[in-house]
Formats: C-alpha cells, sequence, structure tokens
C-alpha cells in the first residue's frame, strides 16, 4: 500500500515479564481491511500481542502504530476510543437479557467506556443495531434471552456487542475455542463478511479453520515472528513444521 500507513503496525514490540520476554522484537504490519491470523504454539505470545496492542498491557520497548499514529502507552481506554476492538474468551453477555436488550446496552456508550470501548458510530442506535444482528445472524433470535443461547451464539452476541461499537480494528482470540463444526463453519463466515470494513487479526490453532478464512499468516514461535505468508507456504516451511505443525 504505497504512501499509506498501514492499519496497525507494531515495530519492535517487545514486553519483559521480570527478565522473561514474551513478546520479543515484533514488527507486524497489517493492511486496512486486511485478515490476518496469528498462529503459534501454547506460550508462543499470541495473547500478549494482543494485550499489548489492545492497551491491557504496556510495552518493554517498542512501538504502535494505528494509521501512522504513535499510540504506545496510551492506555487501553484510549486505543479503545482510537477504534480497537478487542474480543476475550470468556463471555460477559447479561444472561437475563435478551439479544436485542444486550445489543442495546453494548451499545450505550456508558457501557462503552465501563468496557473500555467507545461508541464511535453515527447512526441511530437501533439502525446500527438491526445491522450488527444482520451481520452476527442471530436475526431469529433477536428477542430470545441469552440465558438459552448456545455457546456459539453467545460468543457471535459478544462479537455483536463488540460491532456495535464500530470498531476498524477487531482483535479476535481463538474466536472458534470450543465450537461445533458446523457453528466454526459459521463464524468463519461472519468473519470473513467483516474482513474489508475491519482489520481483523484473528489467533486461531484450527489450520483447516485458518485456510477458510484468510489469506496471510503470522507465525510466532517463543515470542518472535518465525514465518509469514500463505497456509501454503506456512504448511511447507520447515522451520514452521519443526515448531510448531510437525508437533
Ligand atoms: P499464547 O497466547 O501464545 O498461548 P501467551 O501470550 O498467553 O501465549 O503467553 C506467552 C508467555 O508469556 C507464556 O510463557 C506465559 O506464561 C507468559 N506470560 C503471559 N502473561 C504473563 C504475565 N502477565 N506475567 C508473566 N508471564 C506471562
Ligand atoms: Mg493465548
Amino acid at each position: 500500500q504505497a504512501g499509506m500507513p498501514w492499519a496497525l503496525e507494531t515495530a519492535d514490540l517487545t514486553v519483559k515479564f521480570d527478565e522473561f520476554p514474551a513478546v520479543n522484537g515484533v514488527n507486524l504490519k497489517v493492511g486496512t481491511g486486511e485478515l490476518r491470523v496469528i498462529i503459534g504454539a501454547n506460550g508462543a505470545g499470541k495473547s500478549t500481542l494482543l494485550d499489548l496492542i489492545c492497551g491491557k498491557t504496556r510495552p518493554t520497548s517498542g512501538t504502535i502504530l494505528l494509521r501512522g499514529r504513535d499510540v504506545t502507552g496510551i492506555g487501553e481506554a484510549q486505543i479503545a476510543r482510537a477504534g480497537i476492538g478487542r474480543k476475550f474468551q470468556t463471555p460477559t453477555v447479561f444472561k437475563s437479557m435478551s439479544v436485542w436488550e444486550n445489543l442495546q446496552v453494548a451499545g450505550n456508550k456508558h457501557f462503552g467506556v465501563s468496557r473500555n470501548f467507545f461508541c464511535r458510530t453515527d447512526s441511530s442506535p437501533a439502525e446500527q443495531q438491526g445491522k450488527v444482528i444482520d451481520q452476527i445472524g442471530l436475526g431469529s433470535l433477536l428477542h430470545r434471552s441469552a440465558a438459552e443461547l448456545s455457546h456459539g451464539q453467545l460468543q457471535w452476541l459478544e462479537l455483536g456487542m463488540l460491532l456495535i461499537q464500530s470498531p476498524s480494528i477487531l482483535l479476535l482470540d481463538e474466536p472458534t475455542a470450543g465450537m461445533t463444526t458446523e457453528e466454526t463453519d459459521k463464524t468463519a463466515d461472519i468473519i470473513r463478511s467483516l474482513a474489508g470494513n475491519h482489520t481483523i487479526l484473528v489467533i486461531e490453532h484450527d489450520m483447516a479453520f485458518v485456510r477458510q478464512i484468510c489469506r496471510k499468516i503470522t507465525v510466532l514461535h517463543q515470542g518472535r515472528i518465525l514465518a509469514e505468508g500463505t497456509a501454503e507456504e506456512i504448511e511447507r516451511n520447515a522451520d514452521v513444521i519443526q515448531a510448531y505443525l510437525g508437533s
């Protein structure tokens, strides 16, 4: 993307816990609207990398640029305001409320601030809610209590509660964890349809899923980028096979 800043760029990003470098000199460049998957063994530093990007963890050194703007160390709430939305693994929906009500609450900017989100949308709340409902495919369950949703449906609702804040960058940590094959396929569809309008960073283990959703993969190993490329390139990279896929 000649002349254009990256949607997200990290330069020599490092965090040490005591002396242990969990993320170590990572240079990541993600284009606007790109869907990038990060893979790597347990403990490779994937979640910590997302923690750094969303401001939850402060780097020991290195920088984080959003559309060319240095946001290093500005804090989690400010990063959320700058348009980064992070989905965690544990759902935080309100079980006593319906799908629609959960989205309504999540679209409220006070709720957003309390969860370190920031509502950036210009459209009316109901209009925005309708759009998100379509994106997460829960149109037939609008008035269903969240307590009655399946694991997959809860995860999609949670994603919707993030989308209603209109983030430009989505960080998704293992979005298919615990899902059935059918739910995983639907999640792939949802994520694919969000790409383009959002820049998306997904941590994922399931290579079949990874092949379904993305063109470019970043492999993390012991806190460093070991390789980057398509699924085909990654799968025949000797270093990757030895460090990760072969095990
Ligand atoms: P992954 O998500 O790739 O499985 P993590 O990013 O969770 O890996 O962890 C990377 C390494 O950093 C692990 O060795 C983990 O134990 C360590 N680590 C993560 N967070 C902390 C922390 N807050 N304090 C100390 N060590 C941590
Ligand atoms: Mg992790």
